[in-house]
Order: structure tokens, then C-alpha cells, then sequence
């Protein structure tokens, strides 16, 4: 099949793009936050809301069978997807935040005592810290944190430092959602391997616009939303190594995960429905299958040229505004960009750039001690997909001067 290798012809697939905001038209740079869906997503979605609709795993009925195979071939689209070895790898969570509170409890729960420790960076979302503080705080173990240097990137001089025998598990994002840079994973994980420190990796903005391979990057974990990766919401996949997740206890009990239950003992189900209790967004991971197969039929070399283009495009005339600071600089990176602008807040220009048709992020990012390293209280965000042109870059760049004057 041909891949496509059109921006106007992957624009027709998402029928979001088409509207207008405050009588403008759209401009939709807040994907870091949320993608737009394709047509052929919120098909299915209604499709299968609409009629094809039965429990999974439960019953032998007509429509329980057909939705039970949408959702096993979702498992098998994202293992390969993922190149992920075994499908029992592959378990659906609501996103990403629940797929890290999963490991983060489940993990902590079996391996993690007093005195012990849990590795991040100092670049994590909320979501990155949160859970491993909850179960540092109820096992008695430490949260270490690897620094950010001025430009955005980890401090790998520090890190063979920090990976001392108290550490028992490293978690850290591949693009934060804020500085946007490609993280040195391999490199880390390599490290940390070498001392037998499992690492997962927080996959949220980098699967959109990388290529995965877990097996090649030998992450212990991996996790991702789909509704970042043009897929539903309330999506999202916990890639873990076999061996690691046949060893961890469930998370969450209840119908689905089971083997056998008594009231005196129960054993659980094999994976990857060990770890999938009660009825889970069957529709949404079915459809998460459509967003992969989106993902897919693009032609990876024009996206990347695309993205390149946008990269350098937004870098060099960033650079060029007055009392403008973007944060991460210097090497590899995906085209999500955060800045400040001097003597004015993010909030404001967002509004007025809102005004202007265009939505963006502002404020904290989810991302509050990163805000404190770089000693601001919010950001503005410009983050692109692969439906953005480069003219909705220059349109971006020409409002933002407007709006910067505007303030000032
Ligand atoms: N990690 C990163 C790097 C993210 O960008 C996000 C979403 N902004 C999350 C975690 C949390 O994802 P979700 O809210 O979809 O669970």
C-alpha cells in the first residue's frame, strides 16, 4: 500500500482541523496536550458505540466475540507497533499516568523496601513523580532526582553517581513534555543495566514522533497515551518486559484478572490480564488500533523531512525574537517548544493568540519543579503534529510578534 506523503491529504482525515476558533481558522499547536483524531478513530468509536457492543472475554454471544477480537488484535497492532517480543507484554491502561501508577505501585510493592531508591530526572511530568513519591513515602525509600543542566539535557557526568546499589528501578521520560529534547535513553538504560537496575520509559510525547523499538531500546517498561498518538481518550499501553511483569503482583483486583477465586485464596489470571481488571475501554483500545494503523500508512521519511522543516523553521525565528528564552536547546528534539518572553505572562499571550485562532499551552506544564530549575512560574507551549504545515508555523511566528506587541 502507498504511504501517504501529502500534508493536504493527511489533513483530510481529521475533520477537527477544519473548524474555525474566535471566527479564525484553527490553527492547532497544543498537541503535546492532546491530539486530533482521524476520521477513521472516532468511526470506529461510533460504530462500535452504536452497535457493536458486547463485554469482552465473558461471553460467547455474536457481539461479545467480535468486540473481544478487536480488542486482542489492538494488543497485537501495538505490540508490533511497539516491536514488542510477546503479546502478553502488551497491557492496556487509561493512559499513561495510570500505566506509571501501575509499575510505580505494583513494582514498589514487590521490590522496593527502606533504604532503598527511585531514580527520575529533574524534566519529569507530574506524572513521573507523583506515583514513585506515593510509594517511596509508604516503603520508607528515597526519590533521587538526575539534574537538567541550562540547556535542558540530563547531567550524564552525575549519573554514575546516582546509580548507587540503593537504586532499584530508574524512570524517566524519552521527550519531556516542556524542553522537547530526544533523551540519551539508550545511553541510560545501558548504564543502569549494567549495574541491574530495570528502567522504564515514559514514551507520552516521543512515541508520536519517533520511532519505537523497546526491544532495540531495552527499556524495561515503556508508556503511552493514545489520545496524544491521534488515538481516543482514556487510552493508553504499558509495554513491560515478561519476565519483569510475571513477577510483579496485580495491581488492581477484580472480574477479567482471575484465575480462580475463593474466599480464602485466589490466583490470578496469566498476563497481560493480570494486570487488566474489571472491563476495560474495550471500544477505546480497539480504536487505538486505528490510530497505529493511521500512524502507519504515513510515510515516515516525508514526516520526518516535515518535522525537520518545522524544527529549524520555529528554532531560527525563536531565536530571533527579542526577550525570548526557549527552553531546551542544543541537539536532538521533537517540534514542541516552550518560551518565555520577557515582562510578559504566558497566559495572557495565549489568550490573545487564542483570539487569533490559534490554540497553545500555558502555564505550569504539569511540570512544576521544572519551572522552579529554570526559576519562571509558567511557559507558553507550541507543539506541532504531523497535520501542522510549516505556513502554520509562519502564521504562529507572525501572531506571536503581533500579540508580544500588543503587551508590551
Ligand atoms: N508524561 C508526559 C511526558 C506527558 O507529556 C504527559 C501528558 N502531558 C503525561 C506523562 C501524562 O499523560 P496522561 O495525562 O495522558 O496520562
Amino acid at each position: 500500500m502507498n504511504k501517504t506523503a501529502d500534508i493536504n491529504d493527511i489533513r483530510k482525515l481529521f475533520p477537527a482541523l477544519e473548524q474555525s476558533v474566535n471566527s479564525k481558522k484553527l490553527v492547532y499547536l497544543d498537541n503535546g496536550a492532546t491530539a486530533q483524531k482521524p476520521q477513521q478513530v472516532t468511526d470506529l468509536v461510533n460504530l462500535m458505540n452504536s452497535g457493536i457492543n458486547g463485554n469482552i472475554h465473558r461471553a460467547v454471544h455474536e457481539l461479545s466475540s467480535k468486540t473481544t477480537e478487536l480488542y486482542e488484535n489492538s494488543r497485537e497492532e501495538v505490540m508490533l507497533f511497539l516491536n514488542a517480543a510477546h503479546r502478553e507484554e502488551i497491557i492496556f491502561t487509561s493512559g499513561t499516568t495510570a500505566a506509571i501508577n501501575l509499575v510505580a505501585a505494583s513494582f514498589g510493592d514487590k521490590f522496593l523496601k527502606r533504604g532503598d531508591a527511585v531514580l527520575i530526572s529533574e524534566a519529569e511530568h507530574h506524572s513521573n513523580i507523583v506515583p514513585w513519591q506515593l510509594i517511596c513515602e509508604k516503603k520508607g525509600a528515597l526519590l533521587k532526582v538526575l539534574p537538567v543542566d541550562d540547556c535542558g539535557h540530563w547531567r550524564m557526568d552525575m549519573l554514575d553517581a546516582l546509580l548507587d546499589e540503593n537504586v532499584k528501578i530508574v524512570s524517566v521520560s524519552h521527550v519531556s513534555n516542556v524542553l522537547g529534547l530526544i533523551n540519551p535513553v539508550e545511553e541510560l538504560i545501558s548504564m543502569a543495566h549494567s549495574r541491574g537496575i530495570p528502567v522504564m520509559v515514559d514514551g507520552a510525547q516521543s512515541v508520536v514522533h519517533l520511532n519505537i523499538d523497546v526491544q532495540k531500546m531495552d527499556c524495561d517498561f515503556f508508556v503511552f497515551s493514545g489520545h496524544k498518538l491521534y488515538g481516543p481518550t482514556g487510552t493508553g499501553v504499558l509495554y513491560g518486559k515478561r519476565e519483569l511483569l510475571e513477577e510483579m503482583p496485580p495491581w488492581m483486583g477484580g472480574g477479567d484478572m482471575v484465575e480462580t477465586v475463593t474466599f480464602e485464596k485466589t490466583t490470578y489470571a496469566p498476563l497481560p490480564l493480570k494486570f487488566e481488571a474489571g472491563t476495560p475501554n474495550f471500544i477505546g483500545a480497539a480504536a487505538l488500533a486505528r490510530a497505529v494503523m493511521f500512524v502507519n500508512s504515513l510515510d515516515k521519511e516525508f514526516t520526518q523531512k516535515q518535522e525537520h522543516a518545522v524544527v529549524n523553521f520555529m528554532v531560527e525565528e525563536l531565536s530571533k525574537i527579542e526577550g525570548l528564552k526557549l527552553y531546551g536547546t542544543q541537539g536532538d528534539r521533537i517540534s514542541l517548544f516552550s518560551f518565555t518572553i520577557d515582562g510578559v505572562h504566558p497566559a495572557d499571550l495565549a489568550m490573545i493568540m487564542d483570539k487569533m485562532g490559534i490554540a497553545l499551552r500555558s502555564g505550569q506544564m504539569c511540570a512544576e519543579p521544572l519551572m522552579r530549575r529554570y526559576g519562571v512560574e509558567a511557559m507558553l507551549r507550541a507543539s506541532f503534529a504531523v497535520y501542522n504545515t510549516l505556513e502554520e508555523a509562519e502564521y504562529f511566528i507572525t501572531s506571536l510578534k503581533r500579540a508580544i506587541k500588543m503587551l508590551s
